[in-house]
């Protein structure tokens, strides 16, 4: 075996990946995890208040500096790169990263997260559409703005929470008839007197040249509007890490990897925890609970492997 073969590869540097590294090396396994983020999305959550531990909550960046420190700190070996390939041969993985090193092991955990989806309107790329309110609403601090929050769950709640701080007014836009968010979120949203809620309507297209200048509306109705922002924020969807994959496993019509009772995917040996996976709760919570049960199982998996 090469000093790049290792019993687990993580991919992801998630609250999925970082937690499956714990455990991981606390089991005895010897660990490598692949990304670039400290955390991963926790980044875009201004305060993580349902995790438990926390009252009063913590900033998620804190809360995935913190963990990864702590991983860090068990022994689990941080790369701080991506993976740009990941396959397999004779039963052993094969991952080759940004600097085309390659590395290898028996069994592997894909922790890859997800990234949200932009709209599909012809002008998509002009400047000042967003996706993290926490990072980029800053930018609007002391302008007088109006942004609009497009989307229905509890992303697209948070996102419009968070502006409302920075913003004179808020626009929460959804296309569908009802907003999707939890009880307390939603009443906390209509609560704040600089949020306009506008469900039913459909954002298709952008105005502006250099910078967004409005939003063109379609309500149900076929009825059109256009809106002066300046700034919008997407929660419209998401689109899975599953890029580097190059082997067969079966995933959702969504790009979620399937996964059994003990989170292997449809490919012996290789594990999927967090967000990338098809599940019903996509959480910090439930990121580090399957990261851990997911390191539980490689091990079991490799002791099974190596008594057969
Ligand atoms: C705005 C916002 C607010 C949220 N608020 C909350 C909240 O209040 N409470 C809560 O519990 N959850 C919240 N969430 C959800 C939470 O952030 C996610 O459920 C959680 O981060 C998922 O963890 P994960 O490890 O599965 O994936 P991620 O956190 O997405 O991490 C995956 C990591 O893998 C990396 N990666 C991708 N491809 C590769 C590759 N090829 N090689 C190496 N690394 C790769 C990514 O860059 C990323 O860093 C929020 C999310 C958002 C966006």
């Amino acid at each position: 075996m090469t000093k790049n073969h290792y019993d687990v590869i993580i991919i992801g540097t998630g609250p999925a990946g970082i937690t499956a590294a714990l455990y991981g090396v606390r089991l005895g396994l010897k660990v490598v995890v692949f990304g670039d983020i400290p955390g991963g999305n926790t980044y875009m959550i201004e305060s993580l208040e349902n995790y438990p531990g926390f009252p009063g909550g913590i900033s998620g960046t804190r809360f995935g500096v913190q963990a990864f420190q702590q991983a860090q700190q068990e022994g689990a070996v941080f790369t701080m790169i991506r993976l740009s390939q990941f396959s397999q041969e004779k039963e052993q993985f094969i991952g080759i990263d940004a600097a085309k090193q390659k590395y290898t092991s028996g069994t592997a955990i894909v922790a890859t997260g997800r990234i949200p989806k932009r709209l599909s309107v012809p002008n998509a790329n002009v400047k000042g559409v967003h996706f993290c309110s926490l990072c980029d609403g800053p930018l609007y601090r002391g302008r007088n703005a109006t942004l609009a929050v497009i989307g229905s769950d509890n992303g697209a709640g948070q996102h419009a929470r968070t502006l409302a701080r920075i913003a004179d007014k808020v626009l929460l836009v959804s296309r569908n008839k009802e907003f999707q968010m939890d009880a307390a979120l939603s009443k906390g949203i209509k609560a704040l007197n600089n949020i306009t809620l506008l469900p039913g309507r459909e954002v298709i297209d952008y105005k502006g040249n250099e910078a967004i200048e409005a939003i063109v509306l379609e309500g149900r109705e076929g009825d059109k509007k256009t809106i002066a922002v300046d700034g919008v924020f997407l929660a419209v969807g998401w689109r899975t890490n599953t890029k580097m994959l190059h082997l067969p496993v079966e995933a959702s019509t969504a790009g979620y990897l399937k996964t059994d009772g003990k989170l292997m995917t449809s490919c012996p040996g290789l594990f999927a925890a967090g967000d990338v996976r098809e599940t019903d709760m996509y959480q910090v919570l439930t990121a580090c609970a399957d990261g851990a049960r997911a390191a539980k199982y490689c091990a079991e998996f490799l002791e099974k492997k190596n008594i057969g």
